[in-house]
């Protein structure tokens, strides 16, 4: 067994993983997250850069099998969507006009369901089948459902999911499309997360919600093994994450840190988590955090980013413990600086990102304007979800929110352009 234990991130008690499925009984859904450890040592013997390299067939996630939760039986259930491996663009001209050595942005909006999300539903409906599970659920503000229902349909799964009603219309769309059966819960993300938590219990469903599954966070960790290793592994110094559960700015930590146990790269990056200003409670318990007790207040969310529109965030322990661990911090941003974000990416890179995914674009701009960049810095931005996720708010991120209409002639053309400033 690859998997040696499953660690308590609060009181530290260690499970086998035939145990348990998903939290610590002594601390709870909420504090009782667990770490998934593994055996570096034995692993060291025959996964190596060299060893990696060898593997120049299999450019996705599963290039890090050795170092992933699926054991020799799992292995036929992979499915053979393409995941992960996900481009690493670098900008020159950004990187000079914010004042630091290199600019890189991971765009994981070309992963089949376009979200970061498919990293981890790729292992999870693996963990379902060898656990011999009949249907899998999830609460999702959306990208998680939609990746979940997509990774779930080339198998014998029923796939049952819970979002708040005011998902965006697109999110809704791949759902109901892939055949998921699809509750909309009138109310927050929050509230379908407890419900769905509920019903799973109930019903002995299968749970890939955020945070209490401990193989999520081994799916996220995959974003970091790339990083490492298309950066030939120099690791950056910054690494910019869009911040909701916690649980993709957790799995990003614990892919450097394997790496670092493993021998693979030298240190951690310091790793900045961005959340949205009206649903920042990470944050808060960042700053509050003294190594002790972490402390978790919810509030009620707010911000047009619904990715990261999460007011009770499941795995707030492991990303306040984690982004300490990486010397990292937390920064907040506006939905205005959100939409302005989705803009400035959009017409300087041509990446096309959802509101949660700018949110990370944004908030290193606000770093560069506090002065928080040095001109020496190497900085990878985590583009989590594609902007084709949600219109209405790149409608509105938009400079021009309408094209130009024109009749059907060239003398309508003529006058189309003289209206455009581009007479000729
Ligand atoms: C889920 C998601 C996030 C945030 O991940 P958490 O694990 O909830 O912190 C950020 N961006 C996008 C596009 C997402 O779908
Ligand atoms: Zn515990």
């Amino acid at each position: 067994m690859k998997v040696v234990a499953l660690r308590c991130i609060t009181c530290g008690s260690s499970y086998s993983p035939e145990e348990l499925d998903y939290t610590c009984p002594r601390c709870g859904p909420r504090r009782g997250t667990l770490e998934v450890l593994y055996d570096y040592s034995k692993i060291r013997r025959g996964f190596t850069r060299e060893s990696l390299k060898k593997r120049s067939q299999n450019y996705t996630i599963w290039r890090y099998l050795p170092i992933l939760p699926v054991e020799e039986e799992g292995q036929r259930y992979i499915q053979p969507l393409r995941v992960g491996w996900t481009p690493l663009y670098r900008f020159e001209q950004l990187a000079r006009k914010y004042g630091v050595r290199e600019l890189y942005l991971k765009d994981d909006g070309v992963n089949p369901t376009a979200s970061y999300k498919d990293r981890a539903s790729a292992l999870v409906v693996i963990k379902a089948q060898e656990k011999n599970k009949k249907i899998i659920t999830c609460a999702s503000t959306g990208n998680a459902a939609s990746s979940l229902a997509g990774f779930a349909a080339n198998t014998a799964l029923t796939t049952i999911i819970f979002v708040p009603k005011s998902a965006p219309a697109a999110k809704l769309a791949q759902l109901l499309i892939y055949g998921a059966k699809v509750l909309a819960v009138e109310g927050s993300y929050d509230q379908a997360y407890d419900l769905c938590l509920e019903a799973a219990e109930r019903y002995g469903w299968y749970n890939r919600s955020a945070a209490i599954n401990p193989y999520l966070v081994e799916g996220k960790k995959t974003g970091a093994l790339e990083i490492a290793e298309q950066l030939d592994w120099e690791v950056p110094d910054l690494v910019l994450v869009p911040v909701g559960d916690g649980s993709v700015i957790s799995g990003i930590y614990k892919g450097f840190h394997d790496l670092l146990e493993l021998g693979f790269i030298a240190g951690i990056p310091k790793i900045i988590g961005v959340q949205a200003e009206g649903a920042s409670p990470i944050k808060r318990a960042f700053e509050r955090y003294d190594g002790n007790e972490v402390i978790i207040e919810d509030q009620e969310a707010k911000t047009l980013a619904d990715s990261i529109a999460v007011g009770k965030p499941r795995d707030i322990v492991k990303a306040v413990k984690y982004v300490s661990a990486a010397k990292g911090s937390f920064i907040s941003v506006s939905d205005q600086e959100i939409l302005r974000a989705i803009g400035e990416l959009a017409r300087r890179t041509g990446i096309f990102a959802e509101p949660a995914a700018a949110a990370a674009y944004a908030g290193f701009r606000a770093l560069a304007e506090q002065g928080r960049l040095s001109k020496s810095d190497r900085v990878v931005i985590m583009i989590t979800g594609s902007g084709l996720k949600d219109i209405a708010a790149a409608r509105e991120a938009a400079e021009v929110k309408e094209p130009y209409t024109i009749g059907a002639s060239l003398d309508e053309v003529e006058r189309a352009l003289k209206g455009l400033g581009l007479a000729p």
